[in-house]
């Protein structure tokens, strides 16, 4: 049977290792500035209005939420980066989290790098793509927000990210919209092809 996004529950958010959920599911771990629509993203996959919190203040949650899909695999929200007006020491504890996540092995199978479509993607998106990378875990990019782009500019975005985040083109780039829902079904299809 495969795996059915409608069914979708909260399970914790965790905010040291301790916390973090070890038993064996697959876990889809979804990373992106804040503001880029992570939980916008992550709500249109699972076609609820607030599973994840949209429009959560940016930047002050330095928390690892975790949702269960169909009782099968885990969609791991990654706390959101980039936000300008946070303290040091909450960017501390942010670096201190993600390290402990990518250093604790096993957790991790599947990454989803969420970027703005309209923009060239930021250090701090291409420190996440390295972050991924240097775990050997498998990476889709969902190009979000192609509703706020021409059709002619979004062809030369897509190519501008590609090249920006040095992908392959083995690697998987997906133009999306959480607004509007394009390219849910090609990242659903990505993600059950992967979960087997
Ligand atoms: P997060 O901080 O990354 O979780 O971002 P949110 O999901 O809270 O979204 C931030 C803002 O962008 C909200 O006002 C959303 O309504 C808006 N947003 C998210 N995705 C899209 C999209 O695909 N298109 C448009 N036009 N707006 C979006």
């Amino acid at each position: 049977m495969p795996v059915n996004f409608n069914n979708a529950e909260f399970i914790l958010s965790a905010a040291l290792p301790e916390q973090f959920i070890r038993d064996g599911r697959k876990q889809i771990a979804f990373a992106g500035r804040s503001n880029v629509g992570k939980s916008s993203v992550i709500n249109r996959l699972v076609n609820r209005k607030n599973l994840a919190h949209v429009g959560a203040s940016p930047g002050k949650t330095t928390q690892i939420n975790y949702f269960l899909i169909d009782g099968r695999i885990y969609l791991v929200d990654l706390p959101g980066y980039g936000y300008a007006k946070v303290s040091k020491s909450e960017r501390d504890r942010w670096g201190r989290l993600m390290e402990n996540y990518f250093s604790s092995s096993g957790l991790l199978d599947l990454g989803v790098l969420i970027v703005d479509a309209r923009h060239k993607p930021t250090v701090d998106d291409m420190t996440m793509c390295d972050f991924f990378r240097s775990n050997d875990c498998p990476m889709l990019i969902v190009a979000n927000k192609v509703d706020k782009l021409k059709k002619s500019e979004t062809e030369h975005n897509l190519e501008l990210i590609r090249e920006t985040l040095d992908l392959d083109e083995t690697e998987i780039l997906i133009p999306f919209s959480a607004e509007k829902g394009d390219g849910k079904e090609n990242l659903l299809g990505q993600i059950k092809a992967f979960c087997g």
